[in-house]
């Protein structure tokens, strides 16, 4: 089957991502799902994930067989922290995967750094973070594969699941493809046992098409955010940090406070729709209890889950509504 609207997405997509190539898939967990299965990565091996991150990052992980290993982030930013990561390693570690969380890089010069050092993969999760850059250049750039999702409520949303793995290693990206594809490298001929995870043609048409306006809608994020960055002043709210020399797009406006269920409350009592990201930090989900963690082992990835806020935040938002939030968050006593 010709596959014409696939191509054309991921060619303007490596442009768009500054690297070499792009592989369009089903969704973004197996974006990173088979971006790690093409680095080898099984059963035995284990990956270094924040503590703090959608489910996701850690599923794809485990679906390879491999063992997550979980490093608290920086608290101001959310993030995978540095410094905390070369503590986590062992002889069996084989990558590391930061997420550009909410939008927000991750530091990527000391994390490259200790990735060499260890000689270790790094494998970047964007699905928060398409556009983003860090010191001028485009997330997902710095790894050995990244993998982005075009999940409707994302920033390049789709019509339906959709995702994809860029890199600059092209036969990492003919492994990826062939994966997502029965293990295929060509018709009936099949070199691994692959999974079927496909760019739907009909969803890659519709991101070719919305790829174009991806900065600008960026842009209003940002414009949306520095709003919220001015405006906000109540001491009772701690605001969302932004590392220098990044351009962060905001997926999330994320905000925490020590009262945050209260905060909640009143906020949507007066109409502000909110959300939390996410209310259970990954250590101590059911589908992980045989990893054997129990509540105070991973205190700041909790501390967030227990008082991070999400406020409004969307293309579109006029700054009517965006004061409107301000005000309400600045009259909470
Ligand atoms: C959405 C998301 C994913 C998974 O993407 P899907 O397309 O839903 O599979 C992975 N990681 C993070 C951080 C996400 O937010």
């Amino acid at each position: 089957m010709p596959r014409l609207e696939d191509e054309a997405f991921e060619k303007s997509f490596a442009q768009f991502c500054e690297v070499k190539g792009c592989v369009g898939v089903g969704n973004g967990l197996d974006a990173l799902m088979l971006s790690l299965k093409a680095l080898g990565i099984k059963a035995g091996d284990e990956v270094i994930v924040p503590s703090n991150t959608y489910i996701a990052t850690a599923l794809a992980v485990t679906y390879v067989g491999a063992k997550p290993v979980f490093v608290e982030p920086d608290i101001r930013t959310f993030n995978i922290n540095p410094e905390k990561i070369e503590d986590a390693i062992t002889e069996k570690t084989k990558a590391i995967m930061p997420v550009h969380l909410y939008g927000q890089p991750c530091e990527m010069d000391p994390i490259m750094e200790i990735a060499k050092k260890y000689h270790l993969y790094v494998v970047e999760d964007c699905a928060q973070a398409h556009g983003a850059t860090y010191k001028g250049k485009k997330i997902g750039s710095f790894g050995d594969a990244a993998g982005f999702s075009f999940y409707p409520g994302k920033n390049l949303g789709a019509l339906g699941d959709a995702g994809a793995a860029i890199s600059n290693d092209m036969e990492l990206l003919a492994k990826i493809r062939a994966l997502g594809n029965y293990g295929s490298d060509y018709k009936y001929h099949h070199i691994y046992q692959g999974n079927n995870s496909r760019l739907d043609e009909m969803q890659a048409a519709f991101l070719a098409a919305k790829l174009p306006h991806l900065e600008k809608m960026n842009c209003e994020r940002r414009r949306i955010a520095s709003r919220y960055l001015n405006g906000i002043n109540n001491p009772n709210v701690v605001l969302p940090y932004v590392i220098d020399d990044v351009s962060p797009v905001w997926h999330i406006f994320a905000i925490r406070s020590n009262r945050r269920d209260e905060l909640e409350k009143y906020l949507n009592e007066n109409e502000i729709g909110t959300n939390k990201h996410y209310p259970i930090p990954m250590h101590l989900q059911e589908c992980y209890k045989d990893l054997g963690f129990k509540k105070g082992d991973f205190p700041i990835a909790e501390e967030i889950s227990n008082t991070e806020l999400s406020l409004p935040m969307y293309y579109g938002m006029k700054d009517e509504e965006v004061d409107y939030v301000i005000d309400k968050i600045n009259q909470f006593k």
